[in-house]
């Protein structure tokens, strides 16, 4: 088991320390944080495969870390609630985690929830690694819903991604403003027509601008495109 990565982010330093010490034990990997924000930058800069997320934690409640792990990542996500937190526990799995335990639990009963989470997630990757869409150094998991970009994971938008997912699986395809408005926004979308624009120019500013690429060409009066190769 000394693959596999474990996250703790624990704000409660004794807490944080027994499991890490019974999990070290276990053979897991750890890594801990006792700071909301500063485990969301750990989760974000490395490779895990659970996080155990305490909810009341200083600078980004658990609800939050959570939130934006599930922006980008489908890693198992065990929330740590106290006794009296009990209304939380229904935030908690809508913010998308996978389960949680009720303060104090037995080790035994967090290790078993552990190995059901982290079994479930390697059953899901094997059955979905087939949906990967790439573009240049650009990949998209589409049931993660996760971008990266030579490996770095892209914090998207709901639409920004259904563009980018257009985009890619049209590759190599002009398509017209108009098309992808139907496609992303939907027919019955009323809104500006220049969203698309204004959504390319977002997708523009988070991958074209920082990989100093160009991902997205525009054809003046007709509409946009992607390709793999430069000519
Ligand atoms: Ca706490």
């Amino acid at each position: 088991m000394g693959n596999i990565r474990v996250l703790i982010i624990e704000d409660e330093v004794k807490l944080a320390r027994f499991l890490e010490l019974e999990l070290k034990y276990e053979g897991y990997s750890v890594t801990v944080s006792h700071n909301g924000r500063e485990g969301l930058n750990t989760f974000l800069s490395e490779k895990f495969d659970l996080v155990l997320l305490d909810l009341m934690l200083p600078e980004l409640n658990g609800i939050e870390v959570c939130r934006r792990i599930r922006k980008v990542s489908d890693t198992p996500i065990i929330m740590l609630t106290a006794k009296d937190e009990v209304m939380d526990k229904v935030s908690g799995l809508d913010s998308g985690a996978d389960d949680y335990m009720t303060k104090p639990f037995a080790i035994e009963e967090l290790l078993a929830r552990m190995r059901v989470a982290i079994k479930h997630s390697t059953k899901k990757t094997v059955e979905q690694s087939k949906n990967i869409l790439t573009l240049k150094n650009i990949t998209v998991d589409t049931d993660k819903r996760l971008v990266k970009v030579s490996g770095d994971v892209i914090e998207l938008t709901k639409k920004e991604y259904e563009l980018l997912v257009y985009l890619i699986k049209n590759k190599n395809i002009v398509i017209s403003r108009e098309q992808i408005l139907n496609a992303v926004w939907g027919y019955s979308y009323m809104g500006e027509t220049n969203v698309v624009d204004v959504y390319v120019r977002y997708l523009r500013s988070k991958l074209d601008d920082v990989y100093n690429e160009k991902y997205i060409h525009t054809i003046r009066g007709v509409g946009y495109f992607v390709k793999d190769e430069e000519e």
